[in-house]
C-alpha cells in the first residue's frame, strides 16, 4: 500500500497560480511512488480561484477545495487545510510558487529517513527589492529577540509535518496563530532544507507593511511573554534611575542657585508618561489576546468543501 501525501495550499485570490501550481506537483508526484491530495483552501478571495480548484476537483479526485466563509487570513486558511488532511504526512507550501514543488522530493526522502519535520530556509533572494528583503530580516530578528523560541531567518509555512505532528497540532485550541513558531515549540526531530525561493507567477503579494507588522507583533506575542519581562525591568531600571536623581534635587536645593525647574519636570512628565503608554499597550496586547481567546471562537468558518 502506497503512503498518502497531502500538499495544503492556502489560497487567496490565485486564480492564475492554481492551475500551474497542481500541474508542478503532479508532475513532482509522477516520478515518485507515493499517493497525494492537494487540498486548496480558498481563503474568502474575490478571484476564480475557487472556481478555478472546483473544475480541477471535478475531473480530478485527488484534487480537494475548502471555501472559507470570509478572509480569515494565511495563518488559520492554513489551519483549515492541516485540519482536513488525511495524510500520512502533509506538506503545506504558498499558492504563488515561490515555494518550489520540487523540493517534495528531498523533503519527502528526509521524512522517509525519520524526521517528523522537514522544514525549509529561504536563502536571501538578490532579486527582490531591498526593502522586502530588509523588512523580513528585521522581522525574524525582532520575533527571536523578543521570544523564547528561536526561529530561523527564512522559514516560511513550507515545511513536511509526520501525521503525529499535525494530530498534535489539531489539538491545539489557540486561536492566535503563528503556526512556524508553534511547530518550531513542538520540538520532535526536525531537519531544515535550504532552498531559492523563485518568483511569484502571477497576481501580487498579500503581505503588504501592515499585515507584516501584525504578523511581527502576532509572532511575538503569540511565542512568549518576554515583553511583559522586558517592561518590568525597564520600569526597574528607570526607577533606579530616578532614585539617584532624587538626593541631587535634594543637594541642588540646599546647595545651589536653583531656577524653577520646569524644563526638567517637563522633560521627566513626558518621558514616563510616554514609558507608561507603551508599557499600558504591552499589557493591552496580552489582555486583548485573553479576551479572543476567551470568547473561544473558531479560527476559520467552511462554507463549503468536497472533502468527506
Ligand atoms: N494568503 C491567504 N490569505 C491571506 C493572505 C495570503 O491564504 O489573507 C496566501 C496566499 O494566497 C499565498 C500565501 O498565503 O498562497 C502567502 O502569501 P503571499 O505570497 O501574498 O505572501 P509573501 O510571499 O509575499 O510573503
Ligand atoms: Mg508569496
Amino acid at each position: 500500500m502506497k503512503k498518502l501525501i497531502s500538499i495544503v495550499i492556502p489560497a487567496h485570490n490565485e486564480e492564475e497560480n492554481i492551475v500551474v501550481i497542481v500541474s508542478r506537483i503532479e508532475q513532482v508526484f509522477d516520478a515518485l511512488s507515493y499517493n497525494y491530495e492537494i487540498i486548496v483552501v480558498d481563503d474568502g478571495g474575490s478571484d476564480g480561484t475557487l472556481n478555478v480548484v472546483q473544475q480541477i476537483a471535478a475531473n480530478d479526485p485527488r484534487v480537494f477545495y475548502i471555501e472559507l466563509s470570509r478572509n480569515f487570513g494565511h495563518q488559520s486558511a492554513l489551519k483549515a487545510g492541516l485540519d482536513r488532511a488525511h495524510g500520512d504526512c502533509v506538506i503545506s507550501l504558498d499558492a504563488d510558487l515561490q515555494h518550489p514543488p520540487e523540493l517534495f522530493v528531498e523533503m519527502i526522502q528526509k521524512w522517509e529517513e525519520g524526521y517528523d519535520v522537514v522544514y525549509t530556509r529561504r536563502e536571501e533572494d538578490p532579486t527582490l527589492p531591498a526593502s522586502k528583503r530588509k523588512t523580513s530580516r528585521y522581522f525574524y530578528q525582532l520575533l527571536n529577540a523578543l521570544s523564547e523560541t528561536e526561529i530561523e531567518q527564512g522559514t516560511a509555512d513550507f515545511r513536511l509535518m509526520d501525521a503525529k505532528v499535525v494530530q498534535i497540532f489539531r489539538g491545539f485550541t489557540e486561536n492566535d496563530l503563528f503556526i512556524r513558531g508553534m511547530v518550531k515549540w513542538l520540538g520532535f526531530k526536525q531537519f531544515a532544507i535550504d532552498y531559492m525561493p523563485s518568483k511569484r507567477f502571477a497576481g501580487a503579494s498579500k503581505y503588504n507593511l501592515r499585515k507584516m507588522r501584525k504578523l511581527a507583533v502576532q509572532g511575538v506575542t503569540s511565542l512568549s511573554v518576554k515583553p511583559l519581562h522586558m517592561a518590568v525591568y525597564l520600569g526597574f531600571f528607570i526607577s533606579c534611575l530616578s532614585l539617584l536623581y532624587i538626593p541631587y534635587v535634594i543637594y541642588a536645593y540646599f546647595f545651589t542657585k536653583h531656577v524653577n525647574g520646569w524644563a526638567s519636570i517637563i522633560v521627566t512628565v513626558a518621558f514616563f508618561g510616554g514609558l507608561q503608554l507603551v508599557i499600558l499597550g504591552i499589557i493591552g496586547i496580552y489582555i486583548g489576546k485573553m479576551f479572543m481567546q476567551g470568547k473561544n471562537r473558531p479560527t476559520y468558518i467552511i462554507r463549503s468543501t468536497n472533502i468527506k
